[in-house]
């Protein structure tokens, strides 16, 4: 166990690093501004009776209100991939979730990079564009596209306990050997599988990267003192082959600089990216062992 411990431990801090809680439900009811007086003892005065609405007048009248808008396009899109329901109206959207709270799309607040990976606002979730294509380093500060996670939708998604996401987990046939994953994930995966299967078949030094000891898929696990979860803790996340990974944890300086380092090949990639995995190389705080599944950053719809 030491040796797996151990080897976790590197791990342990990449997927502590990744997870993330959400805030308090800021979509609940304000107050209401009319009620009692201080002492919650006067008596309401009585509501005052409307005045009787005026007789329309002849002729065409005033042009009838527009009908409100709809949810924005990305929250909506963000809601169907997580078994959720866009609510609200213009003034203030929100999106309930299967487990009946409800999160803000956009809290309003301004926050600095750090805080939107500690409290994230669903749209923030979405704020860093995804892109696939060409490996290429990234160097633009804080460019983690998928790194912001919405901690609740996870749990809403699946499962907000280990006993509850453990029980959804189902056995994956993944390039010659079996691991488990959340069984909404588990389709994806085993298309990664047979994608990679035939990239192989090509190429067989591409098995180096996929095959033997990999990282791990599931494993339930907060952030030290949080209630922020890693991704690895929903099952939907695969650590590859760690002896072949980069992370930047592993290469920061103790002046804390890092510069974007991956071994891992385009068409190990390409073949996760494919079915809606994210990958940590994308990432300026990079982790190239790490794929998860994350189809709202593939779906245009999705776009802010
Ligand atoms: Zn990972």
């Amino acid at each position: 166990m030491l040796g797996s411990a151990a080897r976790h431990g590197a791990l342990s801090v990449s997927c502590a690093m990744l997870a993330l809680a959400c805030s308090a439900d800021p979509s609940a009811p304000a107050p209401s501004v009319a009620g009692p007086t201080d002492d919650g003892t006067a008596t309401p005065a009585p509501a005052p009776v409307p005045a009787p609405a005026p007789a329309p007048a002849p002729g065409p009248g005033p042009a009838p209100a527009p009908a409100p808008d709809g949810p924005p396009a990305a929250l909506t899109c963000l809601a169907g991939h997580y078994g959720a329901t866009p609510v609200g109206s213009a003034a203030a959207w929100s999106l309930r979730l299967a487990d009946g709270t409800t999160h803000a799309w956009d809290d309003g607040l301004p926050k600095t990079f750090d805080e939107r990976l500690a409290q994230p606002d669903l749209q923030d979730t979405l704020s860093i564009p995804y892109a696939v294509g060409a490996i290429a380093p990234v160097n633009a500060k804080d460019h983690d596209p998928g790194r912001i996670r919405h901690d609740r939708m996870f749990k809403s998604a699946f499962g907000d306990a280990e006993a509850a996401v453990r029980a959804r987990l189902v056995d994956v046939a993944f390039v010659g050997q079996t691991v488990k994953f959340h069984t909404k994930a588990a389709a994806a995966l085993a298309r990664v599988s047979t994608r990679l299967e035939a990239a192989i078949a090509n190429t067989p030094s591409l098995s180096a990267y996929v095959t033997g000891t990999l990282g791990g898929t599931f494993e339930w696990r907060p952030i030290a003192n949080t209630q922020r979860m890693s991704a690895h803790s929903y099952g939907i996340a695969i650590d590859i082959v760690v002896s072949k990974s980069d992370y930047w944890e592993w290469d920061k300086t103790p002046q804390g600089t890092f510069t974007w380092t991956n071994r891992i090949p385009q068409a190990i990639v390409d073949a996760f990216e494919a079915e809606g995995f994210a990958w940590g190389g994308r990432w300026y705080h990079y982790d190239t062992m790490h794929f998860e599944y994350r189809p709202e950053l593939f779906d245009a719809r999705c776009k802010l």
